[in-house]
C-alpha cells in the first residue's frame, strides 16, 4: 500500500488553564490554517519552550485546547535545549519531560508533558479492513532513495475520523529518510502478528541480500561454537 508522508514540525497542545495564563484570562486561539485531519489548526499564536540548556523560539500552536499541555520536540530539538524527553503516542504523557513555557502574558513551568512524537500511521477504517490492520497494530514502511530505510514499530492509528491513509513522522526521521510532506512511501502488508518472510525478502536487492546471507551465516557458526563449548563443559560434568 502506498501512502503519503505528513512531516510534523515541533509543535504545542494547550490546556485552557495553560493557555489562559501564557496569553490571559479567557483567551481563545486564532487558527491559521487547519491540517490533514480537519478538527486540527494551526494557530497563529506562538510560544517560547526553554529547557536547562537552551531555548526554542516562535514554537507554533496546534488547537484547539486538549485537557493537558503537551509539547513534541524532535529528539535534536531536546540536545539543543537540554531536556530529554521519552517517545510516546500524543496523549500518554504520565512522567515525561518537563520544559517551561513562555507566553507574552506569564510562564508555565510544565512539570511533565515533553515528548517526542511516537511514529505513526492514520489509516482509514477502509483501508484496515483491507490490509488487515487494527488499531494499536505495528507496521513497517519501507522509504526508497539515496537514504532508503525500513521504518518499523510504526503505531497504526485507526479512526472513523481519518479521510486518507497517512504516516506522521517528526523532522529527525523525515531528514534521515529525506522525505517531505507530501512524498509518498510503502506500507508493508504486515503486522507485528503477521510477518511474511517472502515480503520481507523482497524488500532487500542482491547485494543485501548476500550481505544478510553472511551475516546469518556468521550467526550460525557461532551458536554452533557454542553449543559444541557447552557439550564439552557437560562432558566434564559428567565424568
Ligand atoms: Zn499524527
Amino acid at each position: 500500500m502506498q501512502i503519503t508522508v505528513g512531516v510534523s514540525a515541533r509543535h504545542i497542545h494547550l490546556s485552557q488553564g495553560d493557555l489562559n495564563i501564557l496569553f490571559g484570562e479567557n483567551y481563545e486561539l486564532t487558527p491559521e490554517r487547519y491540517l490533514s485531519i480537519a478538527t486540527q489548526y494551526i494557530c497563529k499564536e506562538r510560544l517560547t519552550v526553554e529547557g536547562s540548556k537552551g531555548r526554542l523560539e516562535n514554537m507554533g500552536l496546534i488547537g484547539p485546547v486538549r485537557p493537558h499541555t503537551q509539547v513534541e520536540i524532535s529528539k535534536t530539538d531536546g540536545v539543543k535545549i537540554g531536556v530529554i524527553p521519552p517517545i510516546r503516542l500524543s496523549g500518554d504523557i504520565e512522567g515525561s519531560e518537563r520544559a517551561i513555557l513562555i507566553g507574552p502574558k506569564g510562564k508555565v513551568l510544565l512539570e511533565e508533558g515533553v515528548i517526542v512524537a511516537k511514529r505513526h500511521i492514520h489509516m482509514t477504517e477502509r483501508d484496515a479492513a483491507e490490509y488487515e490492520f487494527k488499531h494499536k497494530d505495528y507496521s513497517m514502511v519501507v522509504v526508497k532513495g539515496l537514504r532508503s530505510l525500513v521504518f518499523d514499530f510504526v503505531v497504526v492509528r485507526v479512526a472513523p475520523e481519518n479521510t486518507h491513509t497517512e504516516i506522521h513522522l517528526d523532522t529527525d526521521e523525515s531528514n534521515t529518510a529525506d522525505l517531505q510532506t507530501g512524498d509518498v512511501v510503502t506500507v508493508l502488508h504486515v503486522n507485528d502478528k503477521k510477518l511474511r518472510l517472502e515480503q520481507l525478502i523482497n524488500m532487500f536487492d542482491e547485494r543485501q541480500l548476500r550481505v544478510l546471507e553472511q551475516t546469518v551465516a556468521a550467526i550460525l557458526d557461532d551458536e554452533k561454537r557454542r553449543l559444541n563449548m557447552m557439550e564439552e563443559m557437560l562432558k566434564i560434568l559428567r565424568t
